[in-house]
């Protein structure tokens, strides 16, 4: 038999998902006439807004026809989709040619580790999306897990709480290869003012650090004082990838589409340019985001798309508003929910899994352990408002009645 990736076996944090399903489960088994609500959801749930849904479906019916079909495409993406994300949502800050489009931000991430390999030293927030420190150690970049302190050897954990303004102390971060930095930030929904940004570009160019910054969520922004892209900061472009994604603000989570931005003035050490190896990864291990989905991107940044867009995003926005609102009335300390979708609770005096059971117990909601997303997480739950408002509604009316 073949021996199993040690690296496989390092893994830790697979264990939230699965441990989050076991516990509903039980909790089910036992109180079989309980209806769960779950504000613990990260998937989108509206339906795609009809000019969009035009866009993916003129696609697919043209390739039922001869003139229309076509076969595989560019791997970098269709140009006119690279020239309009480039031109709509950078405001020409880069050019189409920098844009590279996928079929997502989460695979974008493990690709754009193999191309940095398993030689390089990692920055994290703590707490952050999962895929960054997993990604690391399925590489190999990480050495093993410390069970004290919840945390992999080698990687260097940025703790962002509300004591610093979630923004880590870069004075006291030590020097990485790469940093990933997620803003607005899943889990928190803190987003990054300008000045902070300027510090952390800043910090990665004295370090000779990448900095790759996840901007999934940059359409929630709300806040026209806060930059969305990571380009809106001076220099950026001489250390910062910028991975993004359709998934959250249209819903395309299930259709597939995101793009990495590596501008043509980001070099490796030896002077070799970071978007030619990633063309090369690109068009070796990635065949080309699926056409119906691109064309349903275009569509998406057109005048009407983009009018669509702000719907959905202020659909959810507005859900946030309804969790906060309910969550400050009974007295918790509660963050992000304004230019993110997650809105995060300090729950004083308990651990995360003392509160989640807290919650599916009395009001049978469900919610994420906040201790999921790092070990600074300890002693928050993360609310989502992707869920319908219906559900949003009944989730608040139980825990309003039940955990005051
Ligand atoms: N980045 C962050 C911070 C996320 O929270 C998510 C999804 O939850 C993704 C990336 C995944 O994006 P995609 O659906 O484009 O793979």
């Amino acid at each position: 038999m073949v021996k199993r990736n040690p690296n496989m076996a390092k893994l830790q944090s697979g264990y939230l998902f699965p441990e989050i399903a076991r516990r509903k489960n039980e909790f089910i088994k036992k109180n079989p006439n309980a209806k769960l609500v779950s504000l613990g959801i990260g998937d989108t749930t509206q339906p795609i807004k009809p000019h969009i849904t035009k866009g993916l479906a003129d696609e697919a019916s043209r390739l039922g026809t001869k003139e229309g079909y076509s076969g595989y495409g560019a791997e970098q993406g269709l140009e006119e989709l690279r020239d309009r994300i480039a031109e709509k949502l950078y405001n020409g800050a880069i050019n189409g040619d920098e844009v590279f489009v996928s079929d997502g931000a989460k695979p974008d991430t493990a690709r754009l580790q193999l191309l940095f390999g398993s030689n390089v030293s990692i920055a994290v927030q703590d707490p952050s999306y999962p895929v960054y420190v997993d990604s690391s150690v399925i590489l190999g970049q990480a050495k093993g897990y410390n069970q004290k302190k919840s945390q992999f050897g080698g990687i260097e954990y940025m703790k962002c709480v509300p004591e610093n303004n979630f923004f880590p102390d870069l004075e006291k971060t030590k020097k990485t290869d790469i940093i990933f930095f997620c803003n607005p930030n899943n889990p928190t929904g803190a987003a990054a003012a300008r000045g902070q940004l300027k510090q952390l570009v800043e910090f990665a160019r004295k370090n000779k650090s990448i900095l790759v910054y996840d901007s999934a969520y940059s359409q929630f922004i709300s806040d026209k004082s806060l930059p969305k892209s990571i380009y809106e900061i001076e220099g950026a472009e001489e250390v910062a990838i910028e991975i993004s994604s359709f998934s959250k603000p249209i819903g395309f989570t299930g259709v597939r589409l995101g793009w990495t931005v590596i501008p043509n003035e980001l070099e490796f050490e030896d002077g070799t340019k970071v978007n030619k190896d990633w063309n090369r990864i690109m068009t070796t291990l990635f065949n080309g985001a699926s056409n119906i989905a691109q064309r349903g991107g275009l569509a998406a940044l057109d005048k009407k798309g983009m009018k669509e867009m702000e719907q959905t995003v202020s659909y959810y926005l507005e859900n946030a508003k309804v969790i906060m609102a309910s969550m400050e009335k009974l007295g918790y300390e509660v963050y992000g929910g304004i230019h993110a979708p997650y809105i995060w609770v300090r729950v004083p005096g308990k651990t995360s899994w003392q509160a989640f059971e807290e919650f599916l117990g009395k009001a049978n909601v469900v919610t994420i352990p906040g201790v999921g997303f790092g070990p600074s997480g300890e002693g928050f739950l993360r609310l989502s408002s992707l869920g319908n408002r219906q559900d949003v509604d009944e989730a608040v009316k139980r825990i309003e009645r039940s955990l005051k």
